[in-house]
């Protein structure tokens, strides 16, 4: 089965009017967007969620700002998803993410970074299950598959 990823339009992506502009980024690449939902996240999932950030000094700001307002969760499908969208994505320090990566042309902060991307395989796997149960996942083949990719890529 093809690589499934999280992604986190975070609330500064709505508040900033950038949903769209963002989501046909991954449709253009051609990767398939397999769940999506809207939720606002608790202290408690946020606490979970960035657990290895939990001890920084910046991490009361990222709670009060990832709690805040609602956000747009995403599962996103495809070969090489996790590394991929993490290219397109961009990095952290969106002041220094070069232009044409979504943090690169969108923000010019790294707490304000408008996106949120799994950063491997195995977080990956544990992210999905965090934000989406089973049954908010789909399966569908794109009729253009053909013209995506060859049949032995
Ligand atoms: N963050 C922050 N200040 C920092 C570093 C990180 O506010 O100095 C926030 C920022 O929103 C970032 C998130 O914490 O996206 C998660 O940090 P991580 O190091 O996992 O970066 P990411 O995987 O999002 O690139
Ligand atoms: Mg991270």
């Amino acid at each position: 089965m093809a690589e499934k990823t999280l992604i986190l339009l975070k609330p500064d992506a709505i508040q900033r009017g950038l949903l769209g502009s963002i989501i046909s980024r991954f449709e253009r690449k051609g990767f398939k967007i397999v769940g999506m939902k809207m939720l606002q996240m608790s202290g408690e999932l946020a606490k979970e969620h960035y657990a290895h950030l939990l001890d920084k000094p910046f991490y009361p700001d990222l709670e009060k700002f990832v709690t805040s307002h609602p956000l747009v969760a995403m599962v996103a499908e495809g070969k090489d998803a996790v590394e991929v969208i993490r290219l397109i994505v961009g990095p952290t320090n969106a002041s220094k993410a070069p232009a044409g990566t979504i943090r690169g042309d969108f923000s010019n902060s790294t707490s304000r970074n408008v996106i949120h991307a799994s950063d491997s395989r195995e977080t990956a796997e544990k992210e999905v299950k965090r934000f989406f149960r089973d049954d908010e996942l789909f399966s569908y083949r794109f009729s253009s598959s053909y013209y995506l990719r060859a049949s032995d890529e």
